[in-house]
């Protein structure tokens, strides 16, 4: 606490990212970036983008980036909106679209970032709770007084997916409110709600290059939908940083989404790494749920998740571990490479087989 503190920044309760240790090389399964490098043509587009002009502001329109994520998802560039990672363009949507007169609706076991945003805007949160399997109860959202509601699809950290046709009810029980459609992980086996964006007026679907794409590093996530939304989001960027996007991000971002094929082979090679882990996981006794996610979500019966955690990380393995009401039983574990998950396979085999 300090005295120049205002008052907004006393009470707020920061999001705590998973840790990024430099003490040793640690085989990093924690904080779900991808395991492989992003397309060499993005690396390319950076390095021509540097040698460009460094001296001058970049497009405050990121008109590039816009019109090709509007081709990429057949939708018109008026339907884009880009932003410094998809963490800001959920914030600002949290400002644009969320009445603070009624509580957003979201998971109680869901990205912890939407607890944190609801606080910052001053917006109350009314929590729906997943079921014991943790399936997210679409139902419950229906019905129900609200300003706004977020839900990630596949969700986060259980990494279950819901069918794209179960949005249909929700959309239309709340036609007078935004409903976000978070999807960090839609590519890892899920279908996308991009093609609903010209149906509902009422659906922003929010996505990222940091996950399938590879590029944590880059910041660069966008959102889809109506024009009216994209205007909203727009009028709360222009309020607070017209150039979100630098001009190495833009180039790079522009060349990611070109490289299609590089895209679909890791995100491949990711899917069959998660399947195989989630079988010989569960062949070891572990609890997995079904995930469509490049990471996994698993409880042993016998050996506690902090256990489990605090092992592992002496064996220089990292994983998610949250200590929480109803999900202190399970570690979020990212999917790497082949040869990480059979160091992280033989270290869990010994931990739990003591
Ligand atoms: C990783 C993640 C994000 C944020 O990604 P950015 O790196 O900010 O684009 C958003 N939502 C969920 C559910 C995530 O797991």
């Amino acid at each position: 606490m300090s005295r120049f503190w205002s008052p907004l920044a006393a009470s707020l309760v920061p999001y705590v990212p998973g840790e990024q240790p430099k003490d040793k090389k640690y085989i990093k399964l924690n904080t779900n970036e991808n395991p492989y490098p992003p397309s060499p043509k993005v690396l390319e587009a950076i390095k021509a983008a540097a040698d460009d002009d460094l001296r001058l502001y970049p497009d405050p329109t990121c008109d590039t980036l816009v019109r090709k994520l509007a081709d990429y998802f057949d939708l018109s560039k008026d339907q884009v909106f880009v932003g410094n990672g998809s963490d800001e363009v959920l914030s600002f949507a949290f400002a644009a679209f969320f009445d603070p007169a009624k509580p957003v609706l979201f998971a109680d076991i869901t990205y912890s970032f939407y607890k944190v945003y609801a606080e910052f805007y001053g917006l109350k949160a009314d929590l729906i709770p997943l079921d014991e399997q943790f399936r997210m109860p679409l139902g419950l959202f229906n019905g129900r007084e609200n300003g706004g509601i977020v839900i990630p699809n596949p969700n986060a950290p259980t990494a279950m997916l819901v069918p794209l046709d179960e949005f249909r009810m929700i959309l239309e029980h709340n036609k007078d409110q935004v409903v976000i459609i978070d999807e960090a992980y839609i590519d890892f086996g899920g279908e996308s709600a991009a093609k609903l964006v010209n149906e509902y007026p009422n659906v922003l679907v929010v996505q990222t290059l940091s996950k399938s794409r590879s590029l944590a590093g880059l910041r660069v996530g966008w959102a889809l939908g109506s024009e009216e939304l994209i205007d909203g989001l727009n009028r709360v960027k222009n309020s607070f940083n017209s150039y979100t996007i630098d001009r190495l991000a833009l180039a790079g971002a522009v060349a990611a989404i070109e490289d299609e094929a590089y895209f679909v082979e890791t995100a491949a090679k990711v899917n069959a790494t998660r399947d195989s882990v989630i079988k010989e996981l569960r062949e070891i006794g572990f609890i997995v749920t079904e995930s469509k996610a490049n990471f996994v979500f698993i409880s042993h019966p016998d050996v506690s998740a902090e256990t489990i955690f605090v092992q592992l990380r002496e064996q220089g393995v990292l994983v998610r571990y949250f200590k929480q009401p109803r999900i202190d039983k399970y570690l979020r574990v990212s999917i790497g490479t082949d040869e990480e998950m059979d160091v992280f396979l033989e270290a869990v085999k010994k931990i739990v087989s003591k």
